[in-house]
Order: C-alpha cells, then structure tokens, then sequence
C-alpha cells in the first residue's frame, strides 16, 4: 500500500502489478524524480513537453507533426513570430525557445533541435547533450516544474537510440544534481524496445544494479 502514496495522484487507483511495474521505471536523482514512460507526448500533462523539431520551427513529421496536429494553430503562429524576431535564419541545432502549448494539455512547448546523426564526428554528442541542457534550464528558468522529452534526434535524424539515449540521460541526471528547481523529467518513448533501451541506460548511467 506505501506505494499508492509514492506515486503522482494520478495513478492511485491503478492496481497493484501497474503501480509495480512503474515503479520500475521511477528513479529518484537529487530532488526529483525521472520516470521512464511508453506514450504519445502529446497526452502528457507535464508543464512541458519537448518538441524535437527542425530548425524552420514550421513543422515536420514524426513528434514534431504530432505536436503541431494536437496543439493547434496557436503554437505554429508563435513559432513564425520566434522565426522573425529572433531566428531569421532558423533555430541553430542545440538550442531551444518556448512557446504556449495550444490546445495540448501541457502548458508550454520547448522546441528544440537534435543533430542529424552523420556517422558521430561532426559534434553529434555534444549537440544532442546542448538540446537536453538547453531545454532544461529553459523550464527551469521559467519557474516550470516537470518536463517530458521524447527521444530526440532517434527516429528521422537516425542518432543510433543507445547512444543518444545515454547522452540524454547523463545529461539530465548531471542537470538535476547541480539544480534543485524541477521536481519531475518524463522520457516518452515510443515502443517498448526504446523503452528497454532507455530502462538498461539509466541503470547503468544512474550506476544501480
Ligand atoms: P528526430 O527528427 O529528432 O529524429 P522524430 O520525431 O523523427 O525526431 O523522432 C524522435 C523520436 O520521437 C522517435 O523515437 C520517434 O519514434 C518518437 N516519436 C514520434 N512521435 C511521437 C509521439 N507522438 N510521442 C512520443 N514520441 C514520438
């Protein structure tokens, strides 16, 4: 029963085998919480999602349709006003800006843009590193709470999902540590083979058995 009162309201009358099988995918990292989840990022009810976009900040496939299609026109009408005001040339890879979420559930969208993976020698790691941290203190320096990212740069920018997952996660965990101000991080992953990827990860970056 102590795990009923362990986990986020939401789930208190979920039987015991799913309140188990979350807690799996729980971990705790300096104050907050990271959770590793299956789902479509656009249900989740964090103060922000990640959008992994491209650098028009237009729209494209993958999440990034995704987002745009729940969210509604509101998001990409602030996007074209971020483009003229401060991206005339588009978001540089790495960096990251906000917008209102829509008709989301999530308050806020932070677009940001992964490196498309071009064999590792062209900075890759630390692009996708710069992705998560910007993203990062952007939710934090506005006084948001918790953030979902999907898995950025894995699905049509081809980074290989075992490296790039490592890189998210050291990257989030290294952020946590040093900042007390975010109480909760979701991945969202797709299919259950990321999600195995990303659970042998955190395991092995969060150095427990
Ligand atoms: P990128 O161009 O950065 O690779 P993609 O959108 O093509 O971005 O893919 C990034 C990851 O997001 C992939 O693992 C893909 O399976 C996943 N993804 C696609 N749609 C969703 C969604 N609605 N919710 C969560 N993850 C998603």
């Amino acid at each position: 029963m102590v795990y009923y009162f362990s986990i986020m309201d939401s789930y208190l009358y979920t039987d015991v085998r799913d309140v188990k099988n979350m807690m799996k995918h729980e971990f705790q990292v300096g104050k907050a919480k990271v959770l590793l989840t299956i789902g479509d990022i656009t249900q989740m009810e964090t103060d922000a999602i990640v959008n992994a976009a491209n650098s028009t900040l237009m729209g494209g496939g993958g999440v990034d349709g995704a987002i745009h299609r729940k969210g509604g026109a509101k998001i990409l009408e602030e996007c074209k006003r971020i483009r003229a005001r401060e991206y005339p040339a588009g978001l540089p890879t790495g960096k990251a800006v906000m917008t209102s979420g829509g008709n989301l559930k999530a308050k806020y969208v932070i677009h940001t843009v992964g490196p498309v993976w071009q064999g590792g020698n062209q900075c890759e790691p630390e692009l996708l590193a710069e992705a998560y941290r910007n993203s990062l203190m952007l939710a934090s320096s506005k006084g948001l709470k918790t953030i979902a990212f999907p898995s950025i740069s894995t699905g049509a920018y081809g980074y290989p999902i075992g490296m790039a997952s490592r890189i998210a996660q050291t990257t989030v965990k290294d952020f946590l540590e040093k900042e007390d101000k975010l109480g909760k991080v979701v991945f969202v992953l797709l299919s259950e083979r990321d999600l195995e990827v990303y659970e042998k990860t955190i395991r092995q970056v969060l150095k427990l058995s």
